[in-house]
């Protein structure tokens, strides 16, 4: 196969949505017939986000190989229903250990190692490895961070070596922006026209222009980008502001982002992408014949990127169900045994959301607990797990101190200890429990009447787990454990007897939650969360 590399680069600022507007790329590739998978290059030096914190990066996602990885991938898998890896996410950190291992191999031979080759060398062959694998047309590379900056230049350089190896079948696609002023009425060009200018620098002709803007551009504007940038009018792609990321495919197939890149490539050009299901699912979005509130329940609610792929879940979960899902984001640390009434009551259902370590995790107990006694819908995910075993130990078990060992080492009732594995871990760096494992679902249990199958898989992203020296006295109790792994005989899921619907489960539903396939957990919340809201009127 000869497989055609797409890169997209962006200018004049961060933010812009590259990973959107790759993701929509691949979409409208894919509704085509076409195989493509999505790549993202970081240039920090981490070797991978894993040990980065949500403030400095938003949300670590986590592959189903166990990368721990950038949030676009995300973005990739919810769009085009691929499943991306270990190979989909590449950063300057990485490139650089293996050119420094090579180097203490002796693999170099006596030469000087040297940013060029070595370095683009190393990432040519990291793009290349999705190419050669043979099972895709396109190989989109999003290259991550802003065209200027210096860590970016090796990429840049790398791009324009690539272009010169393969021609035709290498298409750049650069993201800008064209401000409006308000003072002036006007439409500005020139950011772009100085960001194109600064890959030419770089040795690298921008093959097509994506033009993010908060209104229209008129003809007039884009042959006035296209004479200063070198290109064709007909390769101006406007990218205006939407109220949906999930618009942007259809915005992109209207732009005919797609027909130029086929173009470009030589690739036949049949029809029209497929987007039935696409603009099906829009639809439903779009014309919600029901409303929930789900209160979800973290420390970093300030910021959207960090909880990203559970926002996204329940945008699948809530189309599928025609019901509008409104997330009330409320910071654990707020929570307390006075502000729980006010801060919760009117949620038709309360998440509690993954995390680490002590800050807020009484909130979260607290929250947990009041979703148990008010029969409230709840959705524990890992560390929301962790906490919905402790705040029962501590309020129906009666262990008054009982704490996972993560916040409280000292606690005479570890109900939630670290895994055997993890007792000699000592680095931090891609160390957790990651990735996915099978577990296996009870019979007769609401885990299994949601999923429908025994035997499903789940990725993880974890240290703790529940303590099964207690699984007795919880479940003589009523808190069930559902889903166990059964080769470690590690609890995966625990759920409520007498509670309309209370889950939490140690593995990440939200990984893996896509628009053709909304998570089963995700849609079981939220059709509770209605049932409980028609309750509550
Ligand atoms: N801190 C907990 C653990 O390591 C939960 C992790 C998570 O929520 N992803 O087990």
């Amino acid at each position: 196969m000869n497989t055609k590399y797409i890169f997209v680069t962006g200018g004049v600022t961060s933010s812009l949505g590259k990973g959107i507007i790759s993701a929509s790329l691949a979409k409208l590739l894919k509704a085509r017939g076409y195989s493509v998978t999505i790549q993202k290059l970081d240039p920090y030096i981490n070797i991978d986000p894993g040990t980065l914190n949500p403030y400095e990066h938003g949300e670590c996602y986590v592959t189903e190989d166990g990368a721990e990885t950038d949030l676009d991938l995300g973005h990739y898998e919810r769009f085009t229903n691929v499943r991306t890896s270990q190979a989909n996410n590449i950063t300057t950190g990485r490139i650089y250990q293996s050119v420094i291992d090579k180097e203490r191999r002796g693999d170099y031979l006596g030469e000087t190692v040297q940013v060029i080759p070595h370095i683009t060398d190393e990432i040519k062959h990291r793009i290349k490895i999705l190419g050669n694998k043979g099972d895709y047309d396109f190989v989109i590379t999003e290259i991550g961070g802003t065209v200027g900056d210096i860590e970016s230049l090796p990429y840049i350089e790398a791009v324009r070596q690539m272009r010169w190896e393969k021609g035709n079948n290498c298409v750049v696609i650069h993201l800008t922006y064209i401000p409006y002023l308000a003072a002036a009425g006007e439409l500005k060009t020139k950011p772009t026209q100085h960001s194109v200018k600064m890959m030419l620098e770089q040795g690298v002709q921008p093959d097509i222009i994506v033009c993010r803007t908060e209104r229209p551009l008129n003809e007039s504007i884009r042959h006035k980008i296209a004479l200063f940038c070198n290109v064709e009018p007909s390769d101006v792609i406007e990218s205006i502001d939407a109220k949906t990321i999930y618009e942007v495919p259809v915005l992109m197939r209207d732009e005919k982002l797609d027909i130029q890149v086929l173009t470009k490539t030589q690739m036949p050009i049949e029809g029209e992408p497929d987007l039935e299901k696409w603009e099906e699912f829009l639809y439903k979005l779009k014309n919600p014949n029901s409303e929930v509130t789900i209160g979800l329940v973290g420390k970093y609610v300030e910021l959207k990127d960090a909880y990203k792929s559970i926002i996204e879940s329940f945008i699948h979960a809530g189309a599928s169900l025609q019901c509008k899902v409104n997330l009330k984001m409320i910071h654990s640390e707020s929570i307390n045994d006075e502000t729980a009434q006010e801060k919760l009551s009117g949620l038709n259902g309360i998440l509690v959301a993954p995390g680490f370590g002590e800050r807020g995790i009484e909130g979260k107990i607290t929250a947990i607990k009041y979703a148990r006694e008010n029969n409230i819908p709840f959705l524990g995910i890992c560390l929301g797990m962790q906490c919905a075993v402790v705040e029962f130990a501590r309020n129906v078990l009666g262990y008054a101190d009982a704490h996972s060992t993560e916040m409280n080492p000292n606690t005479t009732h570890p109900v939630i200890d670290i895994m055997k594995d993890q007792k000699t871990v000592c680095t931090k760096g891609g160390t957790m429990r990651l990735g996915a494992y099978p577990c296996k679902i009870k019979e007769g249990s609401k885990a299994y009447g949601i999923y429908k199958m025994i035997d499903i898989s789940e990725r993880h992203r974890h240290r703790f787990e529940f303590n099964n020296k207690y699984l007795e006295a919880y479940q003589a109790a009523g808190m069930m454990a559902v889903g166990i792994n059964t080769k470690d005989n590690l609890v995966e899921m625990v759920e409520l007897k007498d509670h309309p619907w209370f889950i939490g489960v140690q593995f990440h539903p939200e990984y893996s939650s896509t628009v053709a396939n909304p998570h089963p957990l995700f849609i079981g919340f939220v059709d509770a969360a209605r049932k409980n809201s028609s309750e509550v009127k």
